[in-house]
């Protein structure tokens, strides 16, 4: 075992689904295959309807398929003061601001033409002392953001290859004081000595921000594999519409755990279609070079 760690990192507001289980079983051959521990995170902050029983069954659906993971899961909402320590820290060194922004407002700035596309314009980064009065006197809790000295970083991604992406002065405290994911990622990322990040490619274009994050908190930046989604009949993106979707409910179909990995398997090019496969085999096999770059769409057809 090295010193280096992955992680799957998911939301527990339900079930997870079979796109999330491929990205799991992705995380897992990536750390198993280079030695690494692999962690589990669930990510609470944000969900606001966070069900306790979720994160329990994720755990159990992974472990049925054969994805350990190490150590006890850590839950972001058990760690709201290290999240605040990080922003006090990066304020005491003068790296935030207080932004007062609505949803409204960003999107009419961002729609100007002279905004970099996907970037918040910086409109609270500029405000007069007489603003800053006006707005505080408003009684509105302002975010709080990350003054940015770069505009663009450039990472490294295993699919991706060298991936340059916008760094704006981002939320790291939303207004209703909750820490954002960007800072919640980053913090935990750097904590848990997770060098390997593993996610759905939708994802790809957050790794610029949190990696620029990480070398200010002082942290090493992970190597990143962002991975194809699955998608459903329509072309979306894998959602509880398209049906049976869950290990649960296949499982309520009369599929076996064990054909549900072998499927998952399948869509990596890792076993044939219904080829009775354990994890070990997959780790055997496993060469992240040969790994389909398209992603899958879920057919109807059942697992077995
Ligand atoms: N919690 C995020 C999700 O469920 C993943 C975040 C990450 O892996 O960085 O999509």
């Amino acid at each position: 075992m090295n010193d280096g760690a992955g992680r799957y990192a998911p939301s527990p507001t339900g079930d997870l689904h079979l796109g999330n289980l491929r990205t799991a079983m992705l995380a897992w051959l990536y750390a198993r295959s280079t030695d690494r521990r692999l962690w589990l995170r669930f990510e609470d902050l944000d969900t606001g309807r966070a069900d306790p029983a979720a994160a329990g069954r994720q755990l159990a659906d992974l472990l049925a398929l054969g994805l350990d993971v190490d150590g006890d899961p850590v839950v972001q909402s058990d760690r709201i003061e290290r999240y605040r320590t990080a922003i006090d820290d990066l304020t005491a060194a003068g790296r935030t601001y207080r932004c007062w922004c609505t949803r409204r407002e960003i999107h009419a700035a961002v729609s100007a033409p002279h905004a970099p596309p996907g970037a918040y314009p910086g409109t609270c980064r500029r405000l007069t002392a007489e603003q800053i009065v006006e707005r505080e006197a408003s009684g509105r809790p302002p975010a709080i953001r990350l003054r940015a000295d770069i505009a663009t970083e450039t990472v490294t991604d295993l699919r991706f290859g060298s991936y340059t992406g916008v760094v704006d002065d981002f939320v790291l405290q939303r207004g209703d004081g909750t820490p954002a994911y960007n800072l919640a990622v980053v913090v935990d990322d750097i904590a848990m000595g997770v060098d390997q990040v593993v996610r759905g490619d939708d994802l790809l274009d957050s790794a610029p921000r949190q990696a620029h994050l990480t070398a200010l908190l002082g942290g090493v930046v992970p190597e990143y594999a962002h991975v194809p989604l699955v998608l459903g009949r329509d072309g979306a993106r894998l959602a509880k519409r398209d049906g049976a979707v869950t290990l649960r409910q296949r499982l309520a179909l009369g599929e076996t755990s064990a054909q549900v990995r072998s499927a998952l398997a399948a869509s990596l090019h890792l076993a044939a279609p219904g080829e009775v496969v354990d994890m070990a085999d997959l780790l055997d096999r496993f060469d992240p070079a040969l790994l389909p770059t398209e992603p899958w769409t879920l057919t109807p057809e059942p697992c077995g």
